[in-house]
């Protein structure tokens, strides 16, 4: 599968119910490419070594560390009914709109269980879908 180039639309970030998330300033196409979620990569046992929120598994052993600020899709917030997916491709990770994506809506991926258990789960889901 050849690697997605992401559409270039205009995203910003702001804050949101769930401290800061990111915009889409312009309408999304449904199963377009939004964004590449970005960082440097760690293998084996560094992975154990690292322990922050932004790590984002490619495969067992590796995975891309994105707690650099200058990767926006970081500011992608948890949904439980999400408007985009991650998907790897060649080890890099890319977000995809599920359906198309209105100006002023904010960007959402599902984090997984794993994620969902240990960072979101006890302090409570802020999410729109869990809000209500
Ligand atoms: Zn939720």
């Amino acid at each position: 599968m050849p690697i997605p180039i992401p559409a270039n639309v205009k995203l910003k970030t702001k804050r949101s119910r769930a401290g800061l998330g990111l915009f889409a300033v312009e309408p999304i196409k449904r199963s377009s490419y939004v964004i590449e979620y970005v960082g440097t990569v760690v293998r084996g046992h560094a992975v154990d070594e690292l322990a922050n929120k932004y790590l984002f598994e490619t495969s067992r052993f590796r995975m891309i560390d994105g707690s650099a600020r200058s990767n926006i899709a970081r500011y992608i917030n948890h949904s439980c009914k999400p408007n985009c997916e991650a998907e790897i491709v060649a080890g890099r990770v890319f977000l995809r709109a599920l359906r198309r994506i209105e100006a002023g809506e904010e960007l959402s991926y599902d984090y997984g269980k794993e994620y969902f258990d240990m960072y979101i789960k006890p302090y409570g889901c802020r999410c729109a879908a869990c809000a209500k």
